[in-house]
């Protein structure tokens, strides 16, 4: 069986969903309230993929909403409860959603693992990075040539670009697709700096100056509210992967030769028949869903009961190609952007 930790993207959001499932008592519920609530199981699904193979899975609300972030011993206490009840619940591999994975690793949850009775077994556990990472490069290689933009001769910004995902990205884009140069932004300079030599190349910018030259743009930065950029600084065309959770970037970035696209999603070949997308803002919630949560479906359709995507900046390629090809058997496709093909100049 697969799982999907997750939580709502604002209180409001959260009170709101809580009145459509019939929670009454929590939607009139003050932020105190909902800090002491414990996780909930809130739907059962099931998927086939389209090699026939069938599997059923769980979604856990957390309970936990960005709000919360400033909470440390909330936050903490909301990831380890939903770990607990996927393992209580018999989940064989459950994938970290939105700012989950992120409290685990800044908050040091490896040194938690006893919650009440249960030792967590973190082989049950995935951040589905390495799906998310292969998506996100999926994306840029697939929209880039749609907007005539020829990735040999781009230069390709990554904001966020030490982070586990970004650096995952980095590696692909500089190994694989043969991108003309990259630009790395990060607040931090010593990861940086280790960053460009594992790479043997790359040049750190601040992000403004990245932004001025950058044909295409991967944001994978964990910001907890979204960057507003000048849009007139950019350069036309320029595609806008913003692979961030909540949303890395305003989207009144978007026009004019700029095209912003949702990043790290994808969409399955048919409707799975579940509600809890219904609520993140996808434009076709019965198909589409974040690249992590789609990993641990993946991961139960290949049999790999293992913690596939942990810790940070462990991400291989060979692991990104065993994901992708695993998505593709599946059925999983990344989201475009829906502009007619540029004719070739
Ligand atoms: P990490 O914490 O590993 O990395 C975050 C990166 O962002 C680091 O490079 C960090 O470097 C950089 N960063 C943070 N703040 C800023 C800032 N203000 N300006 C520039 N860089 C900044 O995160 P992950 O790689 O795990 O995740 C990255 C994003 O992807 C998150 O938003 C996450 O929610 C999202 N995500 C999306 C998924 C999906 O399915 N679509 C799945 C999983 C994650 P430094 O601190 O030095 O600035």
């Amino acid at each position: 069986m697969f799982g999907l930790i997750g939580h709502s993207t604002s209180f409001a959001a959260a009170r709101n969903l809580a009145r459509s499932l019939g929670f009454e008592e929590y939607a009139e519920g003050d932020l105190d309230m909902w800090c002491s609530a414990p996780p909930q199981l809130v739907e059962r699904i099931s998927v086939t993929s389209p090699t026939g193979k069938r599997i059923e899975g769980a979604y856990i609300d957390s309970v936990f909403v960005p709000e919360m972030l400033s909470r440390f011993k909330t936050a903490k206490r909301k990831v380890l409860n939903a770990m607990e009840l996927a393992q209580k619940t018999g989940i064989d591999i459950t994938a970290l959603g939105g700012f989950t994975s992120i409290i685990f690793e800044d908050f040091k949850l490896l040194r938690e693992q006893q919650v009440r009775a249960t030792t967590l077994d973190w082989t049950r556990f995935t951040t589905g990075n390495t799906h998310t990472a292969w998506v996100l490069c999926r994306q840029v290689e697939e929209n880039a040539p749609k907007l005539g933009i020829d990735l040999h001769l781009a230069k390709v910004a990554v904001v966020g670009a030490t982070g586990d995902i970004g650096s995952a990205v980095c590696r692909w884009l500089s190994q694989r697709t043969g991108v003309q140069e990259l630009l790395l932004v990060a607040r931090r300079p010593q990861p940086l700096a280790d960053l460009q030599q594992e790479l043997g190349g790359g040049r750190i910018l601040p992000l403004e100056e990245a932004l001025s030259e950058a044909d295409v743009v991967v944001w994978v930065a964990s910001l907890a509210q979204a960057s507003s950029i000048d849009p007139s600084r950019l350069p036309r065309p320029c595609l806008m992967v913003d692979g961030g959770y909540p949303k890395n970037l305003d989207t009144r970035a978007a026009g004019d030769g700029i095209h912003v696209l949702k990043g790290g999603i994808v969409e399955f070949g048919s409707d799975i028949g579940w509600q809890m997308m219904e609520a993140a803002e996808m434009a076709r919630p019965q198909r589409q869903m974040f690249a992590c949560f789609a990993e641990a479906m993946l991961l139960e359709f290949e049999g790999l009961h293992t913690n596939f995507s942990w810790g940070r900046n462990n991400i291989t390629l060979e692991k990104m190609d065993l994901i992708g090809a695993a998505s593709l058997r599946h059925g999983f496709q990344a989201l475009g952007l829906d502009v007619p093909a540029a004719v070739p100049s």
